[in-house]
């Protein structure tokens, strides 16, 4: 075990030993002794080092890009846009130690005052779809509320979390502040999970082993953020941008390959347009590059491993597939971009989160048809919806259960703005200006002042 694999071409590119339950064990212990010192360095102070942390993800921007290349895959432009979503985030929260305030409330007799004080050892699980910009989502704001960050990244691709945690090290963050544990989730995660002194858990992956997670914690009432899984809706109405909405289509489910929460993976479209709309998007597939990821004009690259590749296949498998776009063929887990209609909501492919590139397509009638189609579903991340028509986009807005929603575009990841899923798509927030508070407790102290 802990040969990592390249999906461009399935070459191994290293080996990376999994730690054991002693390994976690011991850097439980060094980081629950940092605390100790890291929860009181000066607010000025801990944030300079994580501009300082910020300034070598910066200066090794292209050498994590290309790590994230050859370990997961991904397209050079989307790697690099990973590493400066590290960087933006330690920026960011670098902010944060000066700003951590509380509240003073007006009390009788006396002077009453909150803290949010840091938790302690904090566990950061990860998965292999965006292994940067996940861990970075997790370190940085509980390293700058005070807290002490152990992190276990995905056995597939350890190799930028590796590397990040050197350049902390550089940055000149102490020891024990932030380490990283590569291995097993059945090891390494679930010894987080279990260990008294890790106070919180944030993991994101599959709602499965999410809600494992969850009641692991429960033992220990152990604080706990989850990122779950998604099936997200993509709400094309007559009166929209309908070359538009057709031609980002494609961006907003088979970028990184399908293999991201928030792909828009059910498109519903409304019945008097749906051929139009079939029409338009056909040519959009057909033009999506994927190829070598390490091109400049790659827009997908190959799946994350050949098991993964055979896991897609199967929802494709005795669908009734409209068209698809093309891939290279030759080594390394390939698989074309995939169109598929759904005949109906029950079709297997359009429930369940198939993570790679494929997309089910089904009709509706009207905005009750669109919003109770968009919420027949366990998931509740993100999704888009697009209409002209302003009232229209508020009120299906409001009524989508979905953490995310964007109104005639994709987009759902802003560091500064929230980032979470309703229903068995997770539990709590992450990014933006309040995510600081679930890496801390609020106490409340009574001073009081009577003689
Ligand atoms: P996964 O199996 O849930 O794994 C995620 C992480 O948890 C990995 O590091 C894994 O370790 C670890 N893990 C596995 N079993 C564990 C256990 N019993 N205790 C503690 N940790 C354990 O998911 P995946 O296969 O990596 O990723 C795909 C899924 O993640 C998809 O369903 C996707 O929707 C979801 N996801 C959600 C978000 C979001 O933001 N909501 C983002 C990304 C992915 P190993 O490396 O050993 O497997
Ligand atoms: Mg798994």
């Amino acid at each position: 075990m802990g040969e990592v694999i390249s999906p461009v071409d399935g070459a191994g590119i290293g080996v990376v030993p999994g730690c054991s339950v002693e390994d976690v064990d011991a850097a439980v212990s060094r980081a629950a002794a940092a605390f100790e010192t890291w929860r009181h360095v000066a607010p000025g102070d801990r944030g300079r080092l994580l501009r300082r942390f910020a300034a070598q993800v910066d200066a090794h921007l292209e050498e994590l890009a290309l790590l994230e290349v050859r370990n997961a895959g991904h397209t050079i432009g989307n790697a690099r846009w990973e590493a400066g979503n590290v960087r933006d985030v330690l920026d960011y929260y670098a902010g944060a130690p000066e700003r951590l305030t509380g509240h003073q409330i007006p009390v009788p007799g006396g002077l009453d005052v909150t803290f949010h004080e840091p938790l302690g050892v904090v566990g950061v699980i990860v998965p292999w779809n965006f292994p940067m910009p996940i861990a970075g989502w997790g370190f940085a704001p509980a390293l700058a509320a005070g807290n002490t960050v152990v992190l276990k990244p995905a056995e597939l691709t350890p190799l930028t979390a590796l590397r990040l945690a050197e350049l902390a090290r550089d940055a000149g963050l102490p020891d024990g502040v932030f380490t990283v544990l590569p291995g097993r989730g059945s090891v390494v995660g679930e010894r987080f999970v279990t260990h008294p002194a890790v106070r919180k858990i944030c993991f994101t992956g599959s709602t499965e082993v999410g809600t494992r997670i969850m009641a692991g914690c429960a033992a220990q009432v152990k604080r706990v953020t989850l990122e779950l899984g998604g099936k997200s809706a993509n709400i094309v109405f007559a009166d929209a941008d309908l070359e538009k909405a057709a031609a980002t289509a494609p961006y907003a489910v088979f970028d990184n390959a399908g293999q991201d929460c928030c792909a828009r993976s059910r498109i519903l479209v409304q019945r008097q347009v749906y051929d139009r709309f079939l029409e338009l998007l056909e040519p959009a597939v057909r033009a999506f590059r994927v190829e070598d990821p390490a091109r400049e004009t790659a827009e997908m690259g190959p799946l994350i491993s050949a098991a993964h590749r055979d896991r897609v296949a199967g929802y494709v498998d005795g669908a009734d597939v409209a068209f698809t776009g093309s891939c290279p063929d030759g080594p390394g887990f390939w698989y074309a971009p995939t169109v598929l209609l759904a005949g109906s909501p029950a079709d297997r492919h359009w429930r369940e989160e198939v993570f790679g590139p494929v997309v089910s397509v089904l009709p509706f009638d009207d905005e009750a048809d669109a919003i109770r189609l968009a919420n027949d579903t366990e998931y509740g991340l993100s999704g888009s919806i697009w209409t002209r028509d302003v009232g229209r986009a508020v009120r299906v807005a409001r009524a989508v259960e979905s953490g995310n929603l964007s109104v005639n575009s994709h987009s759902s990841v802003r560091y500064w703005t929230p980032f979470g899923g309703m229903k068995r798509s997770g539990l709590g927030r992450e990014l933006g200006p309040d995510a600081l508070h679930a890496f801390t407790d609020v106490k409340n102290v009574f001073i009081g002042t009577e003689e």
